[in-house]
């Protein structure tokens, strides 16, 4: 008996009634990276290989953004957001000579040009994002990350598109400031703050997605066994937070992630992979 034999016969047992097997979903990529360079289509086919019907490629800045449309364009399952990283809103007002951090300083480019375009595209987007605010890398300019992050907000809200968002060290702020907005569709990537925190993020309706470093993250194991079922989402955030260290992650590295949320929960597989989504397809439409 085949895998997908034996899946199906599982959901019929579960008395399932929707179409196929479930697949998986990677609500937040970065396959436009120099690690994935000239690699962009081979990824994508095996993310489908894996499982996969949906994997969201998140932009950047301008450049990547314009990089993940033409990817997205070629692919049924790869959907495309765009947006600005808290960290290149402000790639413009930081100083560049001083730059110490173990990536290259940010993009600079008109910001508000970049929102415009972003807005001028939305009918083709699935979400808004990356976006947000970050206090890890910068801790200073909050106030034009914040400004960047309501104007995309705007554009979201604008065109009734869900939001992506980067909150580290930063998390209560984007919180309150989706609240202050009226937004009501949103995924928190990679969520680095106090459970409690993200229990209430649950609670107020938005979403939390979970990368496969899970498998030996504990702080994510106890997030997946914490949040409802309803609430939580699967992401790679690839090429990074990968379920094996210094190894490049990709999206057909989700299913492993699923595994080690179910078993996080004591849950069945299938019942978690099948509820996430059920998630997705709630938020994103698709
Ligand atoms: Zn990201």
């Amino acid at each position: 008996m085949s895998d997908n034999t034996a899946q199906l016969k599982g959901q019929q047992r579960d008395g399932d009634t929707s179409p196929g097997v479930a697949g998986y979903v990677d609500v937040h990529a970065h396959l436009i990276h120099d690690d994935f360079a000239g690699e962009e289509d081979a990824v994508a086919s095996r993310a489908r290989s894996a499982g996969l019907d949906l994997v969201i490629v998140n932009g950047l800045e301008p450049k990547s953004n314009r990089a993940v449309l033409e990817l997205c364009g070629r692919h049924e399952h790869l959907q495309p957001a765009l947006g600005i990283y808290p960290v290149d809103a402000i790639g413009t007002r930081i100083d560049h000579a001083s730059w110490q951090h173990p990536f290259p300083p940010p993009a600079v480019f008109d910001v508000d040009e970049e929102i415009d375009f972003i807005a001028s595209v939305a009918s083709q987007l699935i979400a808004i994002g990356e976006c947000g605010l970050d206090r890890y890398w910068i801790t200073s300019e909050m106030a034009e990350q914040e400004r960047v992050l309501r104007r995309l907000c705007e554009v979201a809200l604008a065109h009734d598109l869900p939001v992506i968002l980067h909150s580290r060290k930063a998390e209560l702020r984007t919180f309150e400031i989706l609240q202050d907005m009226g937004v009501e569709r949103a995924d928190f990537h990679c969520f680095g703050g106090k459970l409690k925190l993200a229990k209430r993020i649950a609670d107020a309706g938005y979403y939390l997605s979970i990368p496969p470093v899970v498998v030996r993250a504990e702080s994510f194991q106890r997030m997946a066994a914490a949040l409802p079922l309803d609430r939580i989402l699967t992401e790679t955030d690839c090429p990074y937070m990968g379920p094996d260290k210094g190894t490049r992650n990709e999206p057909a590295n989700v299913p492993r992630g699923v595994q080690a949320i179910a078993e996080a929960r004591g849950a069945e597989e299938h019942a978690v992979r099948h509820q996430i989504r059920a998630n997705a397809r709630a938020l994103f439409g698709f």
